[in-house]
Formats: structure tokens, sequence, C-alpha cells
């Protein structure tokens, strides 16, 4: 598995997850004559696996994995709740309460899967000493907690192979960086009173959204006792942009990752931040999520020894999900490609992004985070 740039952990299985129909996330109303389906579509992912094969045919290899273990699940997961999910979907699933989240009788095999794909990019980038590993995960895992399912996830691929690195020789500190639209609230809960994974999330300032996500991704969420200060969240207005991300980039991630020294970076990538995304607002594009990639790659290079793995999380339209997705890979690989009649571009980035307010809440961030980083008095390490 050293021969190619990129190893793309996948497995068809994730294919079978399905969430219930509705008006859009949410159950049918009568207000909404045609009831469609679910955002977390397989579409999503079929769509990048033919990014995936048109783009980068020759610098790619698609590469099944196993499936988690019981106990390798259980390391962030409590098997009261893997029982209950497993028998939900064993009795036909259904949509949870009134939730925005569903399964189906294949959900838990497929997250099982998904986790099991997260743990095996996790292990090459431990392991190979080439290639950039993404684990093409269905269903997604930010926000799932240990002992619930939420926001279209039920086991936590990232936190999953966290654990799992870090039960690796020679693994001590684990850095995970969110850039979802949403907060990865699962992954914050399954750490937060430890140090011995960063979490950095930039995502919308949604806050709670029920009984399910009480976590609120709030500057002032930042850790707990042997965390504190290990938990770091970035709150986000909409339209943040290009611009932006690469502001935050280089005055909080950076610094703070730099700071933190891992043996081992997760990207959970969720391009759900896209220039027309159902469920974000924040205008990123093509060319912004190639430098996302791009930061990721030169980041985990300097401070992990190039140890970087990505983990798929949302994104739910699915044309622009293929762009944005292709354009992380482009980051990621250092290369461009030059898709026939679409170029470079982003075919649906028509949007200028707005910069004061931007600006102004990173600023807060900022000046937030420095109690525990002071390495952000200073300006970003080239
Ligand atoms: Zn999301």
């Amino acid at each position: 598995m050293t021969d190619v740039d990129l190893a793309v952990y996948w497995h068809d299985r994730m294919l079978d997850h399905e969430q219930p129909a509705g008006a859009f996330k949410h159950p049918s109303t009568p207000i909404v004559a045609n009831d469609e389906t679910h955002p977390d579509r397989r579409e999503r992912v079929e769509n990048i696996v033919a990014t995936v094969e048109h783009g980068f045919p020759e610098e790619s290899r698609f590469v099944e994995p196993e499936r988690a273990s019981r106990e390798t699940i259980e390391r962030v997961h409590d098997p009261e709740y893997v029982d209950w999910l497993e028998a939900f979907c064993a009795d036909g699933g259904g949509r949870i309460g009134r939730t925005t989240t569903g399964a189906n009788e294949a959900t838990y095999d497929a997250a099982r899967v998904a986790a099991g794909t997260a743990v095996a990019a996790a292990d090459h980038a431990l392991s190979e000493r080439s290639g950039v590993p993404y684990a093409l995960c269905r269903p997604s895992g930010h926000h799932a907690q240990p002992t619930q399912a939420d926001g279209f996830c039920f086991l936590n691929n990232a936190a999953i192979a966290a654990e799992a690195a870090l039960a690796a020789d020679g693994v001590d500190r684990v850095a995970i960086v969110d850039w979802d639209v949403h907060h990865g609230n699962g992954t914050q809960e399954a750490f937060y009173d430890r140090d011995d994974v960063l979490f950095v999330s930039a995502h919308h300032d949604h806050g709670s959204w029920s009984e399910y996500h009480p976590q609120e991704g709030s500057l002032e969420e930042d850790g707990a006792n042997d965390g504190s200060g290990y938990t770091v969240n970035v709150p986000l207005p909409p339209g943040t942009g290009d611009r932006g991300y690469e502001r935050l980039f280089d005055e909080i991630v950076e610094p703070i990752v730099r700071g933190y020294d891992p043996d081992l970076v997760l990207v959970s990538a969720g391009q759900d931040a896209g220039t027309v995304d159902p469920n974000g607002r924040n205008l990123v594009t093509r060319g912004g999520f190639r430098t996302l990639g791009s930061r990721v790659r030169t980041l985990a290079a300097d401070v992990a020894d190039d140890r970087l793995a990505l983990i798929q999380e949302g994104g739910y339209q699915p044309s622009h999900l293929s762009f944005a997705t292709l354009g992380v890979l482009e980051g990621v690989l250092e290369r461009l490609v030059d898709l026939e009649g679409y170029g470079h571009d982003d075919p649906m980035g028509w949007l200028d992004e707005p910069t004061e307010l931007v600006d102004e809440w990173l600023d807060e961030a900022i000046d937030y985070h420095r109690t525990h980083w002071p390495v952000l008095t200073e300006p970003a390490v080239e």
C-alpha cells in the first residue's frame, strides 16, 4: 500500500444505511406535498467515489476495511448504547424519537464498517510511510456521543480511530481538527477531560439543538480537569468563506496544533461548509477546501512526521460535495485536477464573502483561547 498517493478506505456496505424520508431532514409535514430522501443520502458518497476515480485514477487505490470490533467501539461508546443500537436496527430502525436522525436494518453494520474504515485510515497513517489515507465513512461520526446517536451519526468514527491510535505503541497525543460546519460535539464529549487528545472544532454557532445534542460548541466549552484547554471551539458566523477559514488556520488552528505537538493528526473532514450546502451557510469553495487540504498536510508533515488521516464527516449537496471534496484532495496531494468543462473552479461558488463579521468573531476566539494557549500571542509560524 505504498505505491499510491491516496489510499481510500471504503466499503460499499456503507451504501445500505438509509435514514427516513420526510421534509428535508425532518418528519413529513402536510405543508410539504412530497417527501424527499433524507439529506444523508447514498449519492453523497457515491459521488465522492466517482470524484476519486476520475480525479486521481493513477494516484489512488481503494482499500476495503474490516468492521470495527466491539472492543474497539467500546473504547468510546457505552456497551448499553451499542446493544441498543444493534437491537434498534435489527428491529428495522426508524426515526429516533422526533430527531432528524434515523436508521434502517443495515445501519448498525454500516456504522461498524464506517468505524473500521476510520481505524484503518489511522493505522495506515501510523504504519505506512507513504500515501495519505482517506476514510470515506458513511454514516458520519462526529455528533455520536458515548451514550447516544445524534445528527445523522451513530458511532464516532474519529474518536474510535483516535482511541485505536492511542492504543498503539509510540502514540501519546492525537490532534483532531474538525472543519465540518457543525460542532463535533460527540468528539468533544469523548475527550473533554483528557489531555491526550486535542480537539479543535470550527463551526456555525448553532448551539445545542435538543437533549440529543446538549453541547453548545461555545468558546467556554474548553475542556475540564486534565482536559482543560484541550477542547478548542471556534464558532464562526454564516458566510465565513475561504478567506475566513484561512485566517482561522493562520491564527488559531496552526499555532495551537503546533503547540500541542501531536503524534498523529486526524481531520474530521465534513465539507458542509461548502458554497451551497443545505445544512450550512459558510460559502467555502473548491479553492477554499484546496487550501484547507494543503494546510493540514503541511501541518501534519511539520508536527507529526506526516502522520495524517482524513475522515469523512458531513456535506449534503451531493453535486457540490464532489467539487468540495475534490478540492480537499487536491490540496492534500498538492496537485490540480482540470475537469473537462469545470477547470479548477467551483461551478457553484458565485457569492462574495463578507469580511468584517468574520474578523470580529475570530478576534474574540483568539482572545479567549489565549488563556490556555499563549502561543496565540505570536504570529503563526511559517
Ligand atoms: Zn456537519
